[in-house]
């Protein structure tokens, strides 16, 4: 079902969301607003995990928080037995304050600081997913000079494209995360972390895009990764314990989506990876994924109250909201699509299309160019549906405004989980020059 299909009508002809009326929400908290279905989250990761005890696979769901990084999501994760992968320090210390434990949780990243891997290890993470050459060499010294082993992971290109936006393929060659399978890159990094005395190779990992619709790139990758974890036992005479298959399930946004169950995809791929980890000889090997935009995305909705109607004769109508590309910036950063309806006029006829205009000042600045709604006026509250995933976690201050609170939603209960961030907190950590200070030029 299509998440603006699983909202319903009260008796007041307002949209309900998990149970909470979408209008009153509005009324409460303010808008723009962040609004998260706690059940729709538990359901996605109970079926991510389901897979695993199916098939009989060893291994671990790791959420992968970039997607949407808080206190409260850590919390449902680690409640429903999740890891969490997180890629910098602030994700690691908001995982970590949460209570998160640390021994359920990797560290990804393409650069990652020397005081992140310091943190990493010092919390006694899982694994450091180790991206570079120069990389093995830097969390090799820290371990060495925290006194620790630091367990490992490499993540490898296997060489996959997947279809889909090209900012998000990972898997080719001519990619800035990981190191290659076909040119050896992988191999050699394999054999480095080997000659050093702090690391432990314990894993290999791959991540081949995000929002993928099909299943076959993903299976090509397993086969890939099995042929590799098997090459570097025979040439290296390492047996890794751990391949890491990464995230990308595709959720829906539109109407044109039609994905899998998340879930699907994931018992297709473990019953492969299991099938050729066995014709390899590879037997008790563990897997892992790390789904992000399929736990959160089509749980989270957006809720905006309409400002401005503009008619501009015969070319188009601009309905303005209170929000837009700063709480929202995949629409200006890869044209991606939504869907929206109006929460207060759930029963009124589609009218023309319009578009819904954010409130930035960015002339791209649109969150969907043609939307078909009823009438829009102002004072109106629009939902904006699978915001759950890279909307909050991107959201920015541009034009100095505040970042929107989010509410989590739960037979209509509802808390909230972040705070809208205040024009004090804006201004925070402005300072002004000493010799600014003296009014004169
Ligand atoms: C972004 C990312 C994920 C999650 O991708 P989704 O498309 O949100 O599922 C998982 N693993 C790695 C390494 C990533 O960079």
């Amino acid at each position: 079902m299509r998440p603006w299909e699983k909202t319903e009508i009260n008796e007041r002809g307002n949209m309900t969301f998990a149970g909470c009326d979408l209008v009153e929400l509005a009324k409460e908290y303010g808008t723009p607003l962040y609004v998260l279905d706690e059940q729709a989250v538990r359901k996605v990761c109970r079926g991510f995990v389901g897979c695993f005890e199916r098939t009989g696979a060893k291994g671990r769901v790791y959420y992968a928080s970039k997607a949407l990084s808080t206190a409260a999501i850590y919390k449902i994760a680690a409640q429903e037995g999740l890891g969490a992968d997180v890629v910098s320090g602030g994700e690691l210390y908001t995982a970590l304050s949460a209570g998160f434990p640390a021994e359920n949780i990797e560290l990804h990243g393409n650069n990652k600081t020397l005081p992140e891997i310091e943190m990493a290890l010092r919390a006694g993470v899982h694994a450091l997913v180790v991206d570079s050459h120069e990389e093995i060499g830097l969390i090799d010294s820290a371990a060495a000079s925290l006194g620790v082993t630091a367990c490992v992971s490499l993540r490898v290109k296997p060489g996959v494209e997947a279809h889909t936006h090209e900012y998000v393929m990972t898997g080719i060659d001519d990619c800035k995360f990981g190191l290659g399978i076909d040119d050896g890159e992988a191999l050699r990094a394999v054999r480095e972390i080997a000659s050093c005395k702090n690391l432990k190779l314990v894993g290999l990992h791959c991540h081949i895009g995000s929002q993928i619709f099909e299943l076959e790139p993903f299976l090509i990758a397993a086969d890939r990764m099995v042929e590799f974890a098997a090459s570097v036992r025979e040439t290296c005479g390492i047996a890794v314990e751990e391949i890491n298959m990464g995230g990308g399930y595709g959720i829906m946004y539109t109407e044109a989506d039609a994905p899998m169950e998340p879930y699907d995809y994931l018992e297709q791929l473990l019953t492969r990876l299991l099938a050729r980890c066995k014709e390899a000889g590879l037997d008790g090997m563990r897997f892992a994924v790390e789904p992000g935009r399929s736990i959160v995305g089509e749980a989270g909705l957006t809720l905006y109250t309409v400002g401005t109607v503009k008619h501009i004769p015969n070319v188009r109508t601009y309905v303005s909201v209170d929000g837009g590309m700063g709480d929202n910036p995949r629409q200006i950063l890869y044209g991606s699509l939504y869907t929206a309806r109006l929460a207060n006029k759930r029963n009124e006829p589609v009218g023309e299309s319009g578009a819904v205009a954010g409130r930035f000042c960015e002339s791209g600045d649109i969150l969907i160019k043609e939307a078909p709604l009823p009438r829009c006026e102002a004072g109106d509250t629009l939902a904006v549906f699978s915001t759950g995933a890279y909307n909050y976690a991107m959201a920015s201050n541009y034009n100095r405004v505040p970042i929107p609170a989010m509410v989590l939603c739960r037979e209509g209960e509802s808390a909230l989980i972040v705070r809208r961030q205040t024009y004090e907190q804006l201004v925070e950590n402005d300072l002004v020059a000493p010799w600014l200070e003296d009014d004169k030029a």
